[in-house]
């Protein structure tokens, strides 16, 4: 993706609608001169960077909008160009005119994403950060907003910038040894340069298993939830959401279709999957549900198993389980209508006794009632601490897009390699070339490495105006 720098840009950088205000953003060499060649006011080429100016937007003697004009004179802008940004009524009839005016005195209309783009290319941001804008606009949690926002600011980036130039001193020791190949010396210390390759590796390690939950933060938990008709769940997903949303009724096997609702725990949020039960399917329509549920279970992260605590006997409970233990999905065991237990301690105590030693590594039996909204707070609680593992502290690294974990993944390969080209006493050569490769993969996060394909690919997913 070449950028002609020598164009400049404009876009809707609001939402397009009817609202109070809509923000029309110029970028480029001319930003300036183009606004001010439709303006009437004070002439916006003499004036400061960071000003605010009151005028009309005029095409010839028509007055298109009263507006305000904020200038920012490079390098002082998002882009490092010159940019005005003119906030306006927000007509769509308004908006269009402006738009069309500034095009026909020589802007162009930005491609998406490419106002951040240009930060990136004028230096700005490094990639990591660029593609934080586009998490951060897309953020709908406090945690998700906390992590985007941190890798914007340069957390990650720093780190990876430490991590590549430590890389960068050995690689360049180790050019020299090649230089000097006959006379067999050693520039670059082989066991400090293992210790090295350990130390960035092990933070590497730690980068990569931050994923699963920056995963978590950014795309939210699959959660299914699943048991046999009538055991409660559509009306504990309501009890969990505080709100009457699916329909629940007395017939079994009613929740024909997947629900799907948001519950947000402590910043993260569940996606909950109500399913049509697990109840060997009588019909066809029922039976398309059961296979959805399964499909769903194992597209899931989660799944909190209902059952009816009152009537389920421990023979039903091990046909359950057997079905829906999956590999790679944590299970929570949800004993539902425990109101209904009361003075039954011998059957919660055989639900519980149960569980224990049915081999499960981490069973986890909570007694609710969703009808009674009993131990719900608990019930959130465990489902946040089975899904999130690892504590949130706030200032962590985590690594949230799929295209760092891959970059990582592939440095972390190729530092495994030159451990294991050091330890088999291999030649100078090989090691520079797997240094390098590491290099090029840590590269790749920030953008000191790029391909235009990458750029195509990263801001082609960005709305227009950003
Ligand atoms: P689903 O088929 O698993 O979605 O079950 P529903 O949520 O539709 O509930 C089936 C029936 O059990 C309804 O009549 C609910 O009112 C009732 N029910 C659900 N939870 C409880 C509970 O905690 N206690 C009692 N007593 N009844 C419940």
């Amino acid at each position: 993706m070449t950028d002609n720098n020598d164009e400049t840009i404009v876009a809707l950088a609001t939402p397009n609608g009817i609202g109070a205000i809509a923000v029309i953003r110029l970028s480029g060499r001319d930003a300036i001169t183009i606004a001010n060649s439709v303006w009437k006011g004070k002439d916006l080429t003499q004036q400061a960077s960071h000003t605010i100016h009151f005028g009309h937007i005029v095409d010839g003697d028509l007055i298109l909008d009263e507006v305000l004009a904020s200038l920012f004179v490079a390098p002082r802008s998002y882009t490092r160009e010159n940019v005005v940004e003119i906030s306006c009524h927000a007509s769509g009839y308004i908006i269009e005119s402006i738009i069309k005016l500034f095009m026909k005195k020589g802007a162009r209309s930005a491609k998406p994403g490419e106002f951040t783009l240009r930060a990136f290319l004028n230096g700005q941001l490094d990639l990591s950060q660029a593609e934080a804008v586009a998490d951060l606009i897309a953020s709908n949690s406090k945690a998700s907003q906390q992590v985007a926002l941190q890798q914007l600011r340069g957390g990650f980036s720093t780190q990876l910038q430490t991590l590549r130039e430590q890389l960068v001193n050995f690689a360049s020791l180790i050019e020299l040894e090649l230089d000097f190949a006959e006379e067999d010396v050693e520039f670059a210390n082989r066991d400090q340069l293992k210790q090295l390759i350990h130390d960035i590796t092990r933070i590497v390690g730690r980068l990569i298993q931050s994923f699963e939950l920056g995963n978590a933060i950014k795309q939210g938990v699959n959660t299914v939830i699943a048991g046999r008709p009538n055991a409660g769940k559509s009306t504990l997903l309501n009890a969990l959401l505080n709100e009457e949303r699916a329909i629940v009724s007395h017939i079994p096997g009613t929740t024909r279709d997947t629900i799907e609702e948001v519950l947000n725990i402590q910043g993260i949020n569940f996606r909950l999957i109500d399913t049509a039960g697990i109840r060997e399917a009588t019909d066809a329509i029922e039976q398309i549900g059961v296979q959805r549920t399964m499909e769903k279970i194992s597209q899931s992260a989660l799944l909190i198993y209902v059952f009816d605590a009152e009537l389920i006997t421990l023979n039903e409970l091990r046909t359950d389980l057997d079905s829906l233990l999956t590999p790679g999905v944590a299970m929570l065991m949800v004993a539902n209508k425990m109101d209904l237990l009361t003075g039954e301690a011998a059957k919660m105590e055989s639900i519980d006794q149960f569980f224990r030693t049915s081999g499960l590594p981490d069973y986890q039996t909570t007694f609710i009632s969703a009808k009674e909204k009993l131990h719900i707070d608990d019930l959130k609680n465990k489902i946040y601490s089975t899904a999130i593992k690892d504590q949130l502290t706030g200032d962590e690294t985590l690594v949230t897009n799929i295209r760092h974990l891959e970059a990582l993944q592939k440095t972390e390969e190729a530092l495994l390699r030159v451990l294991g080209g050091i330890d088999g006493s291999i030649t100078s050569d090989f090691l520079s070339m797997d240094i390098k490769q590491a290099l090029h993969y840590l590269g790749e996060i920030t953008g000191a490495v790029t391909t235009d394909d990458l750029l195509e690919n990263i801001f082609s997913k960005f709305c227009i105006g950003k």
